[in-house]
């Protein structure tokens, strides 16, 4: 089957005849005790049936985490250097299956081809920074305070871990979550979005070819309540590494509390831009836009907040509508698309709903915001992405998390109104500041409350760099970068007299 060019994928979407995934269970594929499966469509047309997978139970997740539980005794003694070999062949297999990956990851979350593209390649970089990392699990050894004694510490594997993924980046959050858990030696049970689910089965399959022993990573599908619930519940798990919303991992990290277990959360975002000068306002609506609306605004990251001081806000809001108009909406099989469908029809109602409440509150739809529904967008849920401005500080719309492909503008009368601003919401995941002033752009850096600071840079993020965010938009260690130690793996202190 050719996969190279875009129409391949509609000739591809044509011959999919509905498969029944099961879960991954002990390296074997198996039913769900329930005895019941549910079916995912193509979310860029909601007629078309992709795949059916298990709607499982407690009893699933039980099954899992005993058998992650029962791998871990070995395969936390595999030597790092064989662990970190599994997850290079990993790697090169993502790599090696990239256009039928890309076919399915477009097709049950809606990004475009290059996205999802983009996405597959990010998550084999991450992999190959994971194996790496497995070769290098550090301790010190540092002076006794007595004569003949050695002092050190070791960092060893914490044990099962639940991951728990949402739906806007069904690749790249999983393998972010399960490559460096098995390149410090944990084992996994692995829950994805209930809408994104045919991508994970895939990454199990490819996973196993690469080498993974039976037992090491399990995939259990189902609801947040059957299956999130137990999984974050059960005593065998010893760490739940979350993406998802503020609301639910406020309440993970409750149940986790109550027995010690550990947590690493990346929840939502408010991501400012804070623009006090430039040279050419093009340039830097061509990186705001970019941020904003890539992944059709789905992304925890998206730039949702321009800030901007009066004597630039309207030069700088034409130069976004410019871009902005350049954004070619459609399905992810069409030429030349630049944002997909958002993920279904629920989520294009709740983004909907916010447009209303900011025009209620004041704000103006600048540009955009009209839902698409001619020929095939009646299958999918498309609109055009929005720009609102007469946004001020305290409305719903500058502080609640959208997630979606809507921008608001907000005018202020100088930089220190504007750092303030970028700090007055709950969140503190990604902020961006535009200007040519050396010490400005250090002084933001420094104070904005944000876990990552991009100066004259969009929001975009390394393969091998920390990742995480600070107040409501995360807890525990930062993910991707050498910061995953502190979450994987926990100390021992060892002390040695000759
Ligand atoms: P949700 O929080 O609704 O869901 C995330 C995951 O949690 C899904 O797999 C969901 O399952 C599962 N879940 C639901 N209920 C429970 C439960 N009681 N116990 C355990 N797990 C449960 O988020 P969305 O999927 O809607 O994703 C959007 C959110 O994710 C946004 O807020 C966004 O900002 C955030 N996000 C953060 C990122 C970051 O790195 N900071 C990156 C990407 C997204 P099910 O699908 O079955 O409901």
């Amino acid at each position: 089957m050719a996969y190279a060019t875009k129409t391949g994928m509609q000739e591809w979407l044509d011959t999919i005849q509905p498969k029944v995934y099961g879960n991954f269970i002990n390296g074997e594929w198996t039913e769900s005790s329930s005895g019941k499966t549910f079916s995912i469509n193509n979310s860029a047309n909601n007629k078309k049936e992709l795949a059916s997978f298990q709607d499982s139970t407690e009893v699933d997740v039980n099954q899992a985490v005993e058998a992650a539980h029962k791998a871990f005794k070995n395969w936390s003694m595999v030597p790092g250097p064989d662990r970190g070999a599994i997850l290079y062949r990993f790697a090169d297999l993502l790599e090696k299956s990239v256009d039928e990956l890309s076919f399915i990851l477009s097709a049950e979350q809606g990004k475009t081809l290059a996205e999802s593209k983009g996405e597959i390649f990010r998550a084999a970089k991450e992999a190959r920074f994971c194996a790496g990392e497995a070769f290098r699990i550090e301790g010190n050894t540092m002076p006794g305070e007595r004569n003949n004694v050695w002092s050190s510490t070791l960092r060893k594997p914490l044990g099962v871990i639940a991951a728990i993924a949402p739906w806007n980046f069904p690749v790249v959050t999983p393998v972010r979550k399960i490559a460096p858990a098995l390149a410090y030696g944990c084992t996994v049970v692995y829950k994805p979005a209930s809408v994104t689910p045919w991508t994970s089965a895939r990454l199990m399959e490819l996973l196993d070819e690469a080498g993974t022993p039976k037992g090491v990573v399990n995939l259990v599908v189902g609801s947040g309540s059957r299956v999130g619930n137990p999984l974050v519940n059960h005593p065998l798990v010893k760490g739940i590494s979350f993406t998802g919303s503020t609301a639910l991992g406020v309440q993970i990290n409750q149940i986790a509390a109550r027995r010690f277990a550990k947590t690493q959360l990346e929840l939502g975002g408010k991501n400012p831009a804070v623009v006090l000068d430039y040279d050419d306002a093009q340039s830097v609506a061509k990186q705001i836009v970019s941020a904003a609306f890539a992944c059709s605004g789905q992304r925890c990251t998206s730039i949702s907040r321009v800030i901007v001081v009066k004597e630039k806000k309207e030069e700088l809001t034409e130069a976004i509508i410019k871009e902005m108009r350049e954004i070619k909406v459609g399905a992810a099989w069409e030429e030349d698309i630049t944002m997909g469908p958002l993920v279904n029809q629920q989520h294009l109602k709740s983004v909907l709903e916010y447009l209303k409440i900011g025009q209620e509150e004041g704000a103006r739809i600048r540009f955009g915001g009209d839902v698409l529904t001619n020929g095939l967008f009646a299958d999918g849920a498309y609109m055009v992405p929005a720009l609102l401005d007469l946004v001020t500080p305290e409305m719903r719309v500058a502080k609640e998390e959208i997630f979606g492909p809507v921008l608001a503008v907000i005018e202020v009368e100088d930089k220190e109104q504007a750092f303030s601003v970028a700090n007055d919401v709950e969140y503190g995941l990604a902020a961006s500041i535009f200007t040519n002033n050396l010490s400005t752009a250090y002084r933001f850096a420094d104070q904005v409350e944000s876990g990552m600071v991009h100066i004259n840079h969009g929001t975009a993020s390394a393969a091998h760099m920390p990742f995480g965010g600070v107040k409501q938009s995360g807890f525990g260690a930062f993910s991707i970068g050498s910061s995953n130690v502190d979450f994987f793996t926990e100390m021992k202190v060892v002390y040695f007299q000759y």
